[in-house]
């Protein structure tokens, strides 16, 4: 039997994509996605739209989000499938963290003039479609576009990445917060792309107890940002946690992560797909 093609994890232009959720639904059909999670950043604006795309194509739509947690001083994004749209609680903690980009944009921008950059701002905020979703990785466009860093990966590593001198924090949710809502909201909350957050095994072993502790189901395993050495370890991760796997390609445009909507590989066959929730 082959494996179902599951893509749980990706960007319209609501949050930091390119593409609108229509333009995305299109390309989930035509790139033969079978189950399909529209999951922008801290916002669930776009799924009615894409939904009526999918469905007219017979794709079938998990509801979705990927929430920007805190866990202590580590950002960590928290995805929420087969959330309901409805619940108050999640929808005003959502808007909080929404809340307040504009400004953070403004400092990013500030810090990379006091770097002998200029003109991040405005840069920045023309890369996105509405201020209020200006995000770290509209910088990382223009940074490269205007030729400061060689591509968006190099823009994190020397400027916006945590730590770096152009970061600043921002009020995220935290991982209770974030785990509790998608749970209260009847959904399944996946940690997202763990490869990326850079902790040490015992501040890693930390967060997916705490993660599995408070009600979260699964892991991303195979995602836009991991290499084939992460997927190994987090199908260890998977198994060790008793946690169910996610795959997702975390698209944003066609020129981003490695994979395009849907076109991955498969999950380790060792681990249980969080879709057989669904089946
Ligand atoms: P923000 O939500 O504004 O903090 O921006 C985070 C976004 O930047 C993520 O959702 C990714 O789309 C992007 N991003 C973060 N780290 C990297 C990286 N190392 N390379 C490329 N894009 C990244
Ligand atoms: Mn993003
Ligand atoms: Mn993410
Ligand atoms: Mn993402």
């Amino acid at each position: 039997m082959s494996e179902l093609n599951a893509d749980l994890h990706s960007h319209s232009n609501r949050s930091d994509g390119v593409l609108t959720p229509t333009q995305l639904a299109t390309r989930a059909v035509a790139n033969g996605v079978q189950l399909w999670a529209l999951t922008d950043h801290d916002r669930m604006s776009g799924i009615e739209e894409a939904r009526a795309v999918a469905q007219s194509y017979g794709v079938r739509m998990l509801n979705g989000v990927e929430i920007s947690s805190q866990f202590d001083d580590c950002q960590v994004h928290v995805v929420g499938l087969d959330i309901r749209l409805d619940y108050a609680p999640m929808n005003e903690g959502l808007a909080r963290v929404r809340g307040g980009r504009m400004e953070r944009g403004q400092r990013i921008a500030e810090r990379l003039q006091a770097l002998g950059i200029h003109g991040a701002f405005d840069g920045a905020l023309a890369c996105a479609v509405k201020p209020t979703r200006l995000s770290r990785l509209h910088f990382a466009l223009w940074l490269t576009d205007q030729g400061h860093t060689h591509s968006k990966q190099d823009a994190f590593e020397r400027y916006l990445g945590q730590g770096k001198p152009a970061y600043v924090e921002h009020e995220w949710a935290t991982l209770e917060q974030a785990v509790g809502w998608i749970r209260d909201a009847g959904g399944v909350a996946v940690l997202a792309h763990p490869g990326c957050y850079a902790l040490k095994p015992e501040r890693e072993q930390a967060l997916f107890e705490t993660f599995r502790d408070l009600g979260g189901m699964a892991v991303e395993v195979v995602t836009g940002s991991h290499s084939e050495e992460d997927t190994r370890k987090y199908e260890r991760q998977a198994l060790r946690y008793g946690l169910m796997a996610s795959r997702g390609s975390d698209f944003h445009d066609a020129n981003g992560m490695r994979y395009d909507l849907g076109i991955m590989p498969p999950l380790p066959a060792s681990l249980t797909p969080v879709w057989r929730l669904w089946e």
